[in-house]
């Protein structure tokens, strides 16, 4: 579909332009939010492959953080790490 068409028909849910993903901050969207043991983390990084979002956050002693402004809270890197080192919690 051209953009054109897209603009003729607003209700179609469309982000334009593409990549600005890191223009948002997508804290108000989270009911939980991961939370990773770096004791059990191997530093596999298959979460930071599978984020949708730039949320996931390389270190320098190859582990990971989370950059929160960018996490929606969508678990997918709770259900793809392989050793369960992320836990999805409830927001306080
Ligand atoms: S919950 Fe979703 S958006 Fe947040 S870090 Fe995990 S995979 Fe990325
Ligand atoms: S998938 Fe799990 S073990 Fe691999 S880097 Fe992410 S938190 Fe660490």
């Amino acid at each position: 579909m051209k953009v054109k068409e897209l603009e003729e028909h607003p209700t179609f849910a469309a982000v334009l332009p593409p990549a600005t993903s890191e223009e948002y901050d997508t804290t108000g969207w989270r009911a939980f939010k991961p939370v990773v043991d770096k004791e059990k983390c191997t530093g596999c990084l298959i979460c930071w492959v599978y984020c949708p979002e730039p949320a996931i956050i390389r270190t320098p002693d190859r582990k990971i953080e989370f950059d929160y402004k960018h996490c929606k809270g969508c678990g997918i890197c709770e259900v793809e790490c392989p050793v369960k080192a992320i836990k999805m919690v409830k927001e306080v």
